[in-house]
């Protein structure tokens, strides 16, 4: 097994949902390192205290910051989100930004449960798999 680098972020409306996944998906889970947004990540070490998981600041305390922030310094694979669409959220900059950069940088992203359901479940996950590394000389060497 790769052991991936896994971002964990749920809006409040969708932690019991992200934990009830994790329960589903521990074979999967287990032995990968984990990162998380600070009262999800609290909630998945309650729930699974076997997984090595490390709580950031709170989302709207910065924790999707830290989060992006991860992404761009390349040390993070995979970014499972799980998002509530029916609620205004104080920290919505923040979630645009995180969802940015995992698009930027190629990071493969769920924004819901089909789609993590898709990511573990892909070949791709239990292999070596590296996708292809975001490309920016273009931009770094523009005329400004
Ligand atoms: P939380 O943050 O895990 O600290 O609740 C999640 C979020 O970004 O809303």
């Amino acid at each position: 097994m790769t052991r991936k680098r896994i971002a964990l972020v749920a809006h409040d409306a969708r932690k019991a949902d992200l934990i009830a996944w994790i329960g589903v998906n521990i074979q999967a889970l287990d032995g990968h390192a984990f990162w998380a947004t600070g009262t999800t990540g609290q909630k998945v070490r309650d729930a699974q205290p076997g997984l090595d998981v490390t709580p950031l600041k709170s989302g709207p305390l910065g924790g999707d910051q830290q989060i992006g922030a991860l992404i761009a310094e390349g040390r993070i694979d995979l970014l499972i989100f799980f998002v509530d669409p029916m609620t205004a959220q104080p920290h919505d900059v923040d979630v645009k930004a995180l969802t940015r950069l995992a698009t930027l940088y190629n990071i493969p992203m769920a924004c819901n449960e089909a789609t993590a359901d898709m990511i573990v479940s892909s070949p791709l996950f239990s292999s070596g798999y590296i996708p292809r590394a975001a490309n920016f000389l273009d931009y770094e060497t523009r005329k400004v």
